[in-house]
């Protein structure tokens, strides 16, 4: 399987980094060893001194496709998780300032924590509206709605199946709200959704 992630998919997000709102979906890979085994504990890693947490609603794919059309997108998940996006912002910031890739910022080994459970969509009260946010040592520091992702869910599905073929399993994580920020050592991060709460991280 693999993760695809979209940056830059809401608006105020785009400009809390100082880049541009994008007019077409910003997509990069995690391999998948980014995902954290069950009961495997979180440890801030070596390569960063600078380590932001975003939250963000994840999917899972459930057919195979490639091409998909945006109006035949939503038979492709029913389900949607939470999940982090870890950046070591500071490497990406080097990256970002030489052209280089990504991936040592963003793909390294545990760097998408998952939520355990993923929720059926038509048990949520909207699924064009899903409300989620994230608390770090109990006080809320990040919370979005994906009403406010630039591309949704079935436009996402659509451009990213361009590129790659979606495979069952395949995780896409479709972007995160303002309001990321550095975590350390000893920090509390809880993830909900629609106020269930799906994601309980320790860093060590
Ligand atoms: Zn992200």
């Amino acid at each position: 399987m693999k993760i695809i992630c979209v940056g830059r998919n809401y608006a105020e997000h785009a400009r809390e980094l100082n880049n541009e709102v994008p007019s077409e979906p910003v997509i990069f890979l995690k391999p998948d060893t980014a995902l954290l085994p069950k009961n495997h504990p979180f440890f801030y890693p070596d390569h960063t001194a600078d380590l932001h947490h975003e939250a963000e609603i994840v999917l899972r794919i459930n057919r195979l496709g490639k091409h998909i059309d945006q109006a035949f997108a939503h038979k492709y998940y029913d389900e949607i998780g939470f999940g982090i996006d870890f950046t070591a912002r500071d490497v990406q910031q080097n990256c970002k300032t030489k052209g280089l890739p990504w991936e040592k910022a963003k793909a390294f080994d545990h760097s998408a924590p998952l939520s355990p459970v993923f929720l059926p969509l038509d048990s949520l009260p909207d699924p064009q509206a899903i409300r989620f946010s994230l608390k770090k040592n109990g006080a809320e520091v990040q919370s979005g709605n994906t009403a406010d992702m630039l591309f949704g869910f079935n436009a996402l599905i659509a451009h990213i199946s361009k590129f790659f073929t979606l495979k069952i399993g395949d995780l896409i994580f479709t972007g995160t709200p303002s309001g990321v920020g550095p975590v350390s050592v000893g920090d509390h991060l809880e993830g909900f959704v629609e106020g269930k709460k799906l994601l309980d991280l320790k860093i060590k």
